[in-house]
């Protein structure tokens, strides 16, 4: 690419950073990143009645947290800090007044009252709402003292307006479609039109890359290209992120916010990998690229054109593959928060770090977010574990046998296993085995029944890891306690028939 790449992204604060935010994010990073360009962070806060308190940090702390850095802005303690519209104010006002001054814009006196009255008439007749151009033929020195006016766009009345967007191709709008839209409201704060336009033609952007549902916006933005004497940049609309009912992304969906994601415990390197293939794809099959690859490939020729699928469910997927990829020690550092967090007492703390690297060992494989560490590792730290009695003899009670038959055998069968374990020489995972496997023979049980009613026995449920690792990572004493304690509730059960 010839030109210096320079592109942005300029999120309004207006809450927290929605997944469909830092998608676009992500891509104008990676177009800069790719092209050793320029990204630059712009935060639209204009609109000071929607401006919400926390939202700033948060659209920060979502892109530092995926490694978004940004490449210049004001110098904040030593760090670039982002752009901030409110703090260019005087830079839109001047520029409105050019277009006032050279016959692009004009002022409007037109109250709050009036125009709502004429939105009500627009609409009992049908028409499209829009402003109706009354202040359009004031001549300059015409004021209505007292009344702070709004500074509009005289679009013209005829002809049209063409871009080409680099994604949807040829655009065209024609112009008595679009209304004489405020360039400054009264309040002496530009509107999103006129500061994006002006912003983006200060700061040299090349690339103009946002989402989908500001397509609509961009003819006017044409308009004022051309009024203001800028060369426009290029265009590139995103597509829209969709739920997997393909109607647009939302809160029905489950977790949209960033700040949701990262609190659950997806990785940072899952996400981003996931969100780049969000309307961008290398060849349409392969899913798991690192950081590195997806800045070498990441290209606007690839970008679809039609709405891309959220799915959570391979999100969860993605995550598990990266936290398979983590060492034992990077996934100890990063469940130990939310172990701590999420193991309610009794467990004691403090954790011991080596146990539970243990135990994490096992669950590796199935683990897919960082929250449910705690779900699948509990029985690893609880004293004494929790579960209806049936379950340990469901294994057996199928085919013939009755309830009670199967309850019976498995306790004849827990109480020959007690007294060997006791006695089990070295309590490592070959010996369990080597001692477990022809018992199930000498008990005229299959293995997968004795397993199962011991691995019910010391860990309270029916799935869980390999059992004879379990075992041996939860020790002799403990696996003794939960076997008796096992044996004492099937005990009461023969007892109340
Ligand atoms: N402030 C707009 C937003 O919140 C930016 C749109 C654009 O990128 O031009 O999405």
């Amino acid at each position: 690419m010839a030109q210096n790449v320079r592109v942005r992204y300029a999120p309004s604060p207006t809450g927290v950073p929605h997944v469909g935010n830092i998608r676009t994010a992500l891509f104008n990073w990676l177009f800069a990143r790719h092209h050793g360009g320029a990204f630059i962070l712009r935060i639209e806060d204009t609109d000071v009645a929607r401006t919400v308190p926390g939202a700033v940090e948060a659209i920060m702390g979502g892109l530092e947290w995926l490694g978004l850095d940004w490449d210049e802005g004001p110098k904040v303690g030593g760090y670039y800090g982002p752009y901030f519209q409110s703090q260019r104010l005087g830079i839109y006002g001047q520029e409105a007044q050019r277009l006032v001054a050279e016959g692009w814009a004009y002022r409007c006196f037109c109250s709050p009252e009036r125009l709502a009255e004429m939105r009500k008439e627009q609409m009992s007749r049908h028409q499209p709402p829009g402003y109706d151009r009354r202040c359009r033929s004031l001549s300059e020195r015409e004021v209505f003292p007292g009344v702070a006016p709004v500074v509009r766009f005289k679009t013209p009345l005829e002809g049209e307006t063409r871009f080409l967007d680099l994604i949807r191709g040829e655009v065209v709008v024609e112009n008595r479609t679009l209304d004489d839209f405020i360039l400054l409201k009264s309040d002496g704060y530009p509107t999103y039109h006129l500061a994006s336009v002006v912003d983006d033609h200060l700061m040299a952007i090349s690339h103009v890359m946002r989402a989908d549902e500001w397509l609509a916006s961009t003819p006017r933005h044409m308009l004022l290209y051309q009024a203001l004497g800028y060369p426009p940049p290029h265009f590139a609309h995103l597509p829209m992120i969709l739920g997997p009912d393909r109607s647009k992304l939302s809160k029905r969906h489950g977790a949209t916010s960033i700040m949701e994601f990262r609190e659950q415990g997806y990785l940072p390197q899952a996400m981003v990998n996931f969100l780049a293939l969000l309307g961008w794809s290398l060849d349409d099959k392969t899913e798991i690229m690192s950081r590195q690859e997806l800045i070498r490939h990441f290209s606007l020729e690839r970008i679809g054109k039609t709405g891309a699928i959220f799915s959570h469910e391979k999100l969860g997927w993605m995550n598990g593959v990266y936290l398979r990829q983590l060492s034992l020690e990077d996934l100890l550092a990063q469940v130990l928060p939310y172990l701590e967090r999420d193991l309610s007492p009794p467990v004691p703390r403090p954790l011991d770090r080596g146990y539970v690297a243990q135990a994490l060992a096992l669950v590796q494989e199935r683990m897919r977010i960082l929250r449910e560490a705690a779900e699948l590792t509990d029985f690893f730290f609880l004293a004494d574990v929790e579960y209806p009695a049936a379950l340990l003899y469901q294994g057996l009670a199928k085919g013939a046998l009755e309830g009670s038959d199967a309850a019976a055998r498995a306790m004849t069968a827990l109480e020959a296993v007690v007294p060997r374990l006791k006695h089990l020489n070295s309590w490592d995972a070959a010996s369990l085995e080597g001692l477990l496997r022809p018992l199930a023979y000498e008990l005229r049980l299959t293995t997968g029944q004795l397993f199962g009613l011991l691995r019910v026995a010391v860990t309270g449920r029916t799935a869980a890891p390999p059992l004879f690792q379990t075992m041996a990572v939860l020790g002799r004493e403990r696996c003794l306690r939960r076997l008796t304690a096992a044996l004492g509730k099937l005990a009461s059960l023969q007892a109340s028939p």
